[in-house]
């Protein structure tokens, strides 16, 4: 059997995708190489969002597990760990391959986000060896911090927030290595108004211990070195991201190495569509908003590519 659409990718933009393709009653199968909910729930589960309607603020991961919980009360198939290699021209019809599976279906749309996402580290001697061992790329869930002495990594919103929680429930500090923090006001007006000990102009000299992370040396902006305790180091100082797969996908890419997509979220090839963070075009803007937008017209471009309508 051929489904009506693939959906490639379980983050906000895919589940969306999957509820209005849902709503017109297409047969559809997301597929998803990790786990359901994209970056809110592998980059920032604990973090707060303030700017999705609806919610006042809304913890990542509680958003996500509204959207699965919708998607999957729409009757969406979805199977978790099944990277996408490969979108080839069948007869009529598209052929989706995984790692070990292959499906067939009458349109596609692409919504891998940043495609697959490494954390970018600090370089810092320690850190490979510490790793897992108190040194982190991502925010444990609160109940985990208690009691625990954190350092947190970064100069961005994201660092900032974390921080900010990190902040509810034990003693955290900041460091970052420029004198001011690259982030909305509103956020450095909390955190100045918080109990984090931030470190500005500061970088990492090592990260310290044996089996676990002890302690680690900061170099200040007069090179003097600090030593402070830590059983957690949390580094948020970016990403890196892996859209290798596009090359192979046939798909137009614009200069940043995103998909190009038209104003009906199509792309250069027949019956293949995208959305959220993974498309470009003049004006985009990276959020969750705008990626569930463009879903929403992806699956009305892909339902009528589909059931060619009469008023299409
Ligand atoms: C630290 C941080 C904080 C942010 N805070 C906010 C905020 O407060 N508000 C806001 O609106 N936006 C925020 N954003 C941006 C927001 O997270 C993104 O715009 C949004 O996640 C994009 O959704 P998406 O579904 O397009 O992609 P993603 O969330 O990246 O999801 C894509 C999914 O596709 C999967 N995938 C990738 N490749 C394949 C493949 N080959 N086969 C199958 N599956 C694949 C991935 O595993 C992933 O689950 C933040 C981003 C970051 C990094």
């Amino acid at each position: 059997m051929a489904y009506d659409v693939i959906i490639i990718g379980a983050g906000p933009a895919g589940l969306t995708a999957g509820i209005y393709a849902r709503s017109k009653m297409m047969s559809t199968l997301i597929l998803e190489s990790g786990k359901v909910g994209g970056q809110l729930v592998a980059l920032y589960p604990e973090k707060g969002i303030h700017n999705y309607p609806g919610y006042e603020t809304v913890q990542a991961r509680k958003l996500s597990d509204k959207l699965y919980a919708q998607a999957e009360s729409m009757e969406c198939e979805i199977r978790e760990y099944q990277k996408v290699t490969d979108i080839i021209d069948g007869d009529q019809k598209l052929i989706v391959k995984t790692q070990n599976a292959e499906y067939e279906t009458m349109s596609v749309i692409i919504a891998i986000g940043m495609g697959e996402f490494t954390p970018r580290k600090m370089d810092a001697p320690g850190e490979n060896e510490l790793e897992g061992k108190g040194i982190s790329y991502f925010l444990p869930l609160k109940e985990e911090l208690v009691g625990k002495k954190v350092v947190l990594f970064g100069g961005g919103n994201s660092a900032i927030e974390m921080a900010m929680v990190a902040d509810q429930v034990t003693e955290t500090a900041l460091v970052h290595r420029r004198p001011e923090f690259r982030a909305d006001e509103i956020n450095v007006k909390n955190l100045a108004e918080s109990q984090v000990r931030t470190y500005m102009s500061t970088t990492v000299k090592s990260f310290n211990g044996t089996d676990r992370l002890e302690s680690i040396t900061l170099l200040d902006a007069e090179k003097k070195e600090i030593e402070i305790p830590a059983d957690l180091a949390v580094i948020n100082i970016g990403i890196t991201a892996d859209l290798g797969v596009l090359n192979k996908w046939g798909l137009e890419l614009t200069e940043n190495g995103l998909i190009k997509a038209g104003f009906d979220m199509s792309t250069n090839r027949n019956g293949i569509f995208a959305c959220g963070d993974v498309v470009d075009y003049p004006g985009k803007y990276k959020q969750i908003i705008t990626g569930c937008g463009e879903a929403a017209t992806a699956c009305l471009s892909a339902y009528k590519f589909v059931k060619k309508p009469y008023w299409a």
